[in-house]
């Protein structure tokens, strides 16, 4: 490594969480606060997912996500944060100094804090272990949006989607303005994940799209091409074989981790993120995570507001303050799946918005949600929003006022409420 250069605070990944980030450390502070980003700009997935959606909660506007990408981009640059991209971190020189790769070679850079944000993927084929033929013409969503909308490539004209959550139909929308038709939706679950508002509007004419529920993939045809799929139904076990040239595989969301593994932070067996606390500090002192790092995958607003609650937290460490050591472990009981933050400490401020995120593997129409430390229930709600797989499914987190700060991890569970 030929230099080290320092900052007063590195953000790694300059989507919606760390640009809002960014532009709340470097407003007014005179901090020297450093994006790095690999991409050629900054934005994050919403710079490629070119359709309406963005930014109701944090800029509570409606916007278009290259247009948030953008607006984000300018705040943070107008707060004084340095954006650099083209920059990829590529490991640790050491605890607080960051290896990073960019076109003018291999850098050190130390930071008294550092901030991940490096967001969430949906797995590729490889590994959805999805058998068949090495066809060309299957992409993930996020795949199929870079190739659309940021390099204006042609893609088939029939498409087979799998998954039926909000982002599948970000997907369709896609498809839809490439010339290619959605010829039928995939689900392996009763109904479709994504709200009731977008599987109406998936059946209206406008996108027309069908959806084969409680069906998995089971085969990829076509060489050197894709030409067709076959699917299961999971309770009659028959096969069909759907005839397509495009193939796109939705959610199935993993963290971008890397980074983190890589310089051994905890990381929470059901996330697959840095554990964190409600303050978003990960093991080590002085290394903080926000996004869908940290919750894969939620709406990009929820992404930019842990990026404002994460703020004061940097600012508190930067000035010296130190948490309590103690902390108790919040887990879940099956059908949830995870849970973000993970660690309750005395004196911390409570999570982003006053809500745990957590996921579902079981819809749950009107949700029972309850708490249990010590055998002991400390807090129980009944939710008006249903526990959907395909979503986040967020739970005030007053629901843990009861804890006990000495006693042992608390287990949320949700079971229908009638
Ligand atoms: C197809 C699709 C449609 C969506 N539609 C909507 C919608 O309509 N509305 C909505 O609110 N949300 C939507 N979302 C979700 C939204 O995009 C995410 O919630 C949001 O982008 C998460 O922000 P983030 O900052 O955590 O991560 P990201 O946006 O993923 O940003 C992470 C950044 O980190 C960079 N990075 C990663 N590793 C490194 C490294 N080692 N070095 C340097 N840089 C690195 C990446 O290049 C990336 O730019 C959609 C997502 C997808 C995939």
């Amino acid at each position: 490594m030929t230099t080290t250069d320092t900052a007063d605070v590195v953000i790694v990944g300059a989507g919606p969480a760390g640009l809002t980030a960014a532009a709340m450390l470097a407003r007014s502070t005179g901090l020297k606060v450093v994006v790095l980003e690999r991409e050629s700009e900054a934005g994050g997935i919403p710079r490629h997912s070119d359709h309406p959606g963005y930014g109701m909660r944090d800029t509570r506007t409606f916007l278009s996500g290259p247009a948030y990408a953008r607006r984000l981009t300018r705040e943070a640059a107008d707060a004084g944060a340095l954006i650099r991209t083209h920059a990829t971190v590529t490991g640790w020189a050491d605890d607080m100094t960051l290896a990073v790769t960019s076109p003018a070679g291999r850098t050190a850079l130390n930071a008294r804090a550092i901030i991940l944000a490096t967001g969430a993927r949906e797995r590729p084929r490889p590994a959805r272990l999805i058998p068949g033929d090495r066809a060309t013409g299957v992409y993930t969503t996020g795949q199929l949006q870079n190739l659309v909308h940021l390099k204006h490539r042609s893609i088939g004209r029939r498409a087979v989607v799998v998954g039926a959550e909000l982002v599948s139909y970000s997907a369709v929308l896609t498809l839809k303005h490439a010339g290619c038709r959605t010829v039928l939706m995939t689900t392996t679950y009763p109904s479709p994940e994504s709200y009731g508002v977008f599987n109406l509007a998936g059946r209206t004419p406008l996108m027309g799209v069908k959806v084969a529920r409680r069906t998995r993939l089971t085969r990829i045809v076509g060489k050197p091409a894709v030409t067709a799929v076959e699917i299961e139904d999971l309770d009659t076990l028959e096969r069909q074989t759907i005839s397509c040239d495009t193939v796109v595989l939705t959610g199935d969301w993993i963290p971008d981790h890397e980074l983190a593994r890589a310089t051994g932070l905890d990381i929470d067996p059901g996330t697959l993120g840095p554990v964190v606390d409600t303050a978003l500090r990960t093991s080590r002192a002085g290394v903080f995570a926000i996004g869908n790092l940290l919750h894969p995958v939620d709406t990009a607003d929820i992404a930019a507001l842990d990026g404002r609650h994460v703020a004061a937290q940097v600012l508190a460490h930067l000035d010296g303050d130190r948490p309590s050591q103690s902390g108790v472990a919040i887990r879940v009981a099956p059908p949830l799946r995870w849970i973000a933050p993970n660690i309750i400490r005395p004196g911390d401020p409570p999570p982003s918005r006053h809500r745990l995120l957590l996921w579902t593997d079981k819809l749950v129409r009107i949700p029972k949600v309850v708490a249990r430390q010590d055998g002991q229930i400390i807090g129980a709600k009944v939710l008006p929003w249903p526990a959907s797989p395909g979503r986040v499914f967020r739970v005030p987190s007053d629901i843990l006022d009861g804890i006990d700060p000495g006693g042992q991890a608390v287990t949320i569970s949700v079971t229908a409420a009638r």
